[in-house]
Order: structure tokens, then C-alpha cells, then sequence
């Protein structure tokens, strides 16, 4: 498993039951809350915390024939356990060599902190965000948002 001075970059990550496991190495591209609406049914969640990872760093390990994998949009992949239901990635057609990874699946602490919100336009009403992190929203969920105008709107959702 991990070998100090070996393998130091490798960060793991599984679904809640363990069927699905998989490795990527560091460096990350990315990391940040999503707040639009496709991830937070997805999840059942107020918001989702995805990073990006080159998609050739990233490796399935394990439980490849667990993953169901399903078109959330015209451009959007997203694949779960279809044993335990968790949420594991998110590719968009539009930039294949990104994988989205749920941070929340790793095991080990990766190379950044998130860096900011996405889509807060569509953020939910009941969702009270109180850190100083940039936020990003309209028509695309990534044009700068002034600090008190993010008021809500429809929009073109993640993927
Ligand atoms: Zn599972
Ligand atoms: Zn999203």
C-alpha cells in the first residue's frame, strides 16, 4: 500500500460499501463546492465537493462492474456504486481528459483546499455558506458573483 518515498502520491478513494475503489495520482487540477442542482439531487446534499484529476492519472482498481455509469445531460457522465448508491464521478464530454472526482470518497488528504463555489446562483435556500471563498455563478456557474448579488436564477446546470 503506501510506501513512504513510493508510492507518497497516490491518493485512494472507494464507495461507502467498498465495491468500487480506485487510485489517482497527485497533482490535482482542481477543488471546489458545486452548488447546482444536478449534484445536489444527486447527492441529497446542500452542496457537492468535487476536485479534478487528469482523467489518464486516474485508475479503477476495483469494482468496475459495480459502476453504472449514466447520461445526466447532453454532455454529463455521472457513475455510482449500484450496490451503495454513492456518487463517484462526473465527466463532461466537453473536456474528456478531466475527471471529476467526490472528494468525499478519498481516504487520504490530497494536494489543496477547496478554492471557491460554483453555481451558487442555484444554490439552495437552506444552504448557509459563511467561509470568505470566491463565489461563482450565472448563466455558466463560473462568472464571478459580487458578494451580495448572487441572487438566484435558472441555468445551465453542471453536466
Ligand atoms: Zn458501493
Ligand atoms: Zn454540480
Amino acid at each position: 500500500m503506501d510506501k513512504p518515498g513510493e508510492k507518497a502520491e497516490l491518493v485512494h478513494g472507494s464507495c461507502f460499501c467498498g465495491a468500487v475503489r480506485f487510485e489517482f495520482a497527485l497533482p490535482t487540477l482542481f477543488c471546489g463546492h458545486c452548488h447546482c442542482s444536478m449534484c445536489r439531487r444527486m447527492h441529497g446534499a446542500g452542496y457537492v465537493t468535487w476536485i479534478g484529476v487528469p482523467t489518464q492519472q486516474l485508475s479503477l482498481t476495483a469494482g468496475q462492474e459495480q459502476l453504472t455509469v449514466f447520461a445526466s445531460s447532453e454532455h454529463g457522465k455521472r457513475s455510482f456504486c449500484n450496490t451503495c448508491g454513492s456518487s463517484l464521478f462526473c465527466q463532461s464530454s466537453k473536456h474528456p481528459e478531466i475527471m471529476d472526482i467526490v472528494l468525499a470518497n478519498l481516504h487520504e488528504t490530497i494536494d489543496r483546499e477547496p478554492q471557491a463555489h460554483y453555481y451558487f446562483s442555484d444554490r439552495a435556500d437552506w444552504t448557509a455558506i459563511g467561509d470568505v471563498l470566491p463565489r461563482f455563478g450565472g448563466k455558466t456557474g463560473t462568472e464571478p458573483l459580487a458578494a451580495e448579488s448572487a441572487g438566484h436564477m435558472t441555468t445551465e446546470k453542471h453536466a
